[in-house]
């Protein structure tokens, strides 16, 4: 057998594993029951540990190290296959087992410490694990450094492909500067909606209508996914004929469960339209986390909160809720959807706030990986950061410096890409309204018009090619974040415009 046939041998293998371990993963998330977890973990970490042999075996590694010393000889798909897997194997080979292990075994019990102090209001609790979860990440920077990746840069790569300190802070510099006074002018006052829409409960059983005749208006691809429900909606998928989602649904949140959807179905519909090809391959899957986010935020945001949506769609709504949405007229609704306020939570931010959230969890990260900040003097750090950039303190650490999970998690260099995806987003549709006429689009109950264009330009190329290139592809220039704040301000000025 040649190298190429060892390798792809090998991959088929792999595949198998990540098949099973994905369906049981989905299957906790969503339809098992209570008790079945434990059982399902332990199956869980035989399956893991035999992948992981599979991944570093010897035949496989020394198939790898060929092919990559002569990676001119190979087709551009397995070229850019067999980089990005030597790069994680060289990654995974500096880090001493040791420290692996005992990193991997802090991290099955981080996420339930960080819940019980963030239930209790108690970052002290929680402080000994996080101290832990640097300093093991400090040791992946040390480990990782190159000529050209230092510090912090080495954990926002693992996220974004090059995307480092200086891209970022030109990013976050140009909503500093533009965004941050619109803000804080804008938001001086609370803002009011019709009462039928924060005081009626909304069935869940009409919800659930709802979002399935969402479905449809999105041609979400019922024979290549599923919408089902878990406490915190996602996107799940392991190939273009399998990505599948989540929402949920509040009795007392109308659109929470309506953004949900939109939002997971951005995701799905890039891998559902990734070239099928490549669902053998490792290139299967959206190409980052940051183009990733630009797909759901463009259908959540730019299409879900547009007006044009609404004046097509609100009639269904209102006929599934007739009582509750009688004395709602569609101007209301729309401001509803749109409201912006100062919040101290991420997840429950409006469109033209998220970013700051993000932002002031880069800098703080920036601060912690470059030396600057000590993991105790977070709580202070996070409580200033918000005072400066959305004028609100938090009263408790819960609904401040403990409120996500990531950090639990060992995801530091994550954050920043929500900011970037949604950024993204906004150029991207600068771009498609050049070829396409989106709001008629829209209004015509067209929007497979608009999924079509994101095949063509960046759906369909997976892992294939990287951030930068697709966004080249689809916009024909390099990220600009001036689009996005263009974007913001032009809408926010006329919806708040008193
Ligand atoms: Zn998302």
């Amino acid at each position: 057998m040649n190298y190429l046939d060892i390798y792809q041998t090998y991959r088929k293998k792999i595949k198998a594993y990540d098949y099973a371990l994905w369906l049981i993963s989905w299957d906790q998330e969503t339809e098992a029951p209570e008790r079945s977890n434990d059982y399902a973990s332990n199956q869980l970490e035989v399956l893991a540990s035999a992948q992981y042999d599979l991944e570093m075996a010897e035949e496989r590694l020394e198939a790898i190290n060929h092919l990559y010393d002569q990676i001119n000889d190979l087709n551009d798909e397995i070229k850019i296959e067999i980089k990005k897997v030597k790069k994680s194997i060289d990654r995974l080979l500096k880090i001493p087992k040791e420290s692996y292990i005992d990193y991997q075994v802090l991290l099955s019990k981080s996420s339930k410490v960080w819940a019980e102090a963030k239930h209790n209001n108690d970052f002290e609790s929680f402080l000994p694990t996080l101290e832990k979860i640097v300093e093991f990440n400090r040791l992946v920077v040390k480990l990782y450094e190159t000529d050209t990746l230092k510090g912090y840069d080495v954990l926002l790569d693992m996220y974004e492909d090059e995307m480092g300190i200086k891209e970022y802070d030109q990013f976050f510099d140009t909503l500093k500067e533009n965004l941050v006074p619109f803000v804080l002018e804008k938001t001086k006052k609370k803002p009011k909606f019709n009462r039928a829409l924060t005081r009626n409960k909304f069935s869940i059983e009409g919800q659930r209508a709802f979002s399935k005749y969402l479905l449809d208006v999105f041609s979400y691809d019922l024979k290549k996914g599923v919408l089902k429900e878990s406490v915190h909606p996602f996107t799940s998928g392991v190939s273009s004929t399998d990505t599948r989602i989540t929402t949920a649904y509040h009795e007392d949140n109308l659109i929470s469960s309506i953004f949900s959807t939109i939002h997971e179905m951005g995701h799905a519909i890039y891998e559902q339209q990734v070239n099928e090809s490549y669902d053998e391959t490792l290139l299967n899957g959206g190409t980052s986390m940051g183009i990733h986010e630009s797909q759901s935020r463009l259908y959540e945001n730019m299409i879900g909160r547009s007006y044009e949506f609404w004046a097509q769609h609100y009639p269904k709504l209102q006929e599934i809720f007739k009582k509750e949405l009688k004395k709602v007229t569609l101007d209301e609704f729309y401001a509803y959807v749109n409201g912006v306020s100062r919040g101290l939570i991420r997840i429950e931010a409006d469109e033209l706030t998220y970013s700051l959230h993000v932002m002031i969890r880069y800098e703080i990260e920036k601060q912690l990986f470059n030396g600057k900040l000590k993991v105790k003097d977070l709580p202070k750090t996070w409580n200033k950061l918000y005072r400066k950039y959305l004028g609100v303190t938090p009263k408790t650490d819960t609904e401040g410096v403990l409120q996500d999970i990531h950090w639990a998690g060992g995801s530091f260099g994550y954050f920043p890409t929500y900011a970037l995806g949604t950024a993204y987003a906004a150029q991207i549709y600068h771009a498609m309204n050049q070829d396409i006429d989106i709001a008629k689009a829209i209004s015509s109950n067209q929007i497979h018009l608009i999924n079509e264009w994101s095949k063509e330009k960046i759906h369909q190329f997976g892992g294939l090619k990287t951030p930068k290139e697709i966004m080249l592809i689809a916009t024909k220039e390099p990220f600009d974040p001036h689009y996005y704040v263009n974007y913001l301000i032009e809408k926010y000025k006329v919806i708040l415009k008193d």
